[in-house]
């Protein structure tokens, strides 16, 4: 089981948290939910036709945490690298971690400049999977693609930097499908 730290708590953040601890990783998210979706009213998430963003939170926080994700309410304040894994202090200790996800607004880029992350014209480099250039180093949401922030788009990365450690975990390609039960299905 690979330790993941996930900076922020908002849609992004909480999507890979759904997707790592549904499928057996240690998945710790950081913050304090203070994200910007509790100024929104979703019109515009596909499968949501009308929904308060301060609801959503309540529901994806509920869903990462029943799942098995850690919430904690502790905001991050520098990221190292110590005997090749994550060293994660927050306001209130350290952790260590084999991954982390940086899903935060931009001031978590100060965390990825900590690492050496390269960032030509101040933009974080990321790849289809949102690798940074530091291996196991990944950046999703607002940070990954600012002025363009949407709260699908933040998920749909969240959850495809997860695959992407699912799948190097395995060592091979992971989806994670679910059908109806017998009894459900329509
Ligand atoms: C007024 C307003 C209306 C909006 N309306 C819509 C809308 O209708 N539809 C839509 O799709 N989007 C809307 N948005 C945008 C939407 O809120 C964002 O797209 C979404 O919140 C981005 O999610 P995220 O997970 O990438 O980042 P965020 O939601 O910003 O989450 C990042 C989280 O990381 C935390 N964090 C930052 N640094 C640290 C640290 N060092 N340690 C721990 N935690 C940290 C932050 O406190 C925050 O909680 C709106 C935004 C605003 C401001």
């Amino acid at each position: 089981m690979a330790t993941v730290a996930i900076i922020g708590d908002g849609p992004a953040g909480l999507s890979a948290a759904v997707f790592l601890a549904k499928n057996g990783q240690q998945a710790i998210v950081f913050g304090q939910d203070k994200t910007a979706m509790h100024y929104a009213q979703l019109y515009n998430y596909l499968g949501i036709r009308d929904m308060k963003g301060s609801d959503f939170q309540e529901v994806a926080r509920a869903q990462a945490a029943d799942l098995g994700a850690e919430l904690r309410d502790e905001t991050v304040e520098s990221l190292s690298m110590r005997d090749g894994r994550f060293v994660v202090r927050t306001d209130d200790g350290t952790i260590d971690a084999d991954y982390v996800v940086l899903a935060g607004s931009k001031q978590v880029k100060r965390l990825a400049d900590e690492l050496g992350a390269e960032a030509p014209e101040d933009r974080l480099r990321i790849d289809t999977e949102y690798r940074t250039s530091v291996d196991r180093l990944y950046a999703v949401g607002r940070i990954a693609r600012p002025g363009r922030s949407q709260a699908i788009i933040s998920a749909g990365a969240g959850a495809t930097a997860a695959l992407d450690i699912l799948s190097r975990e395995a060592g091979k390609d992971v989806h994670d499908w679910d059908t109806p039960d017998e009894d459900s299905a329509g």
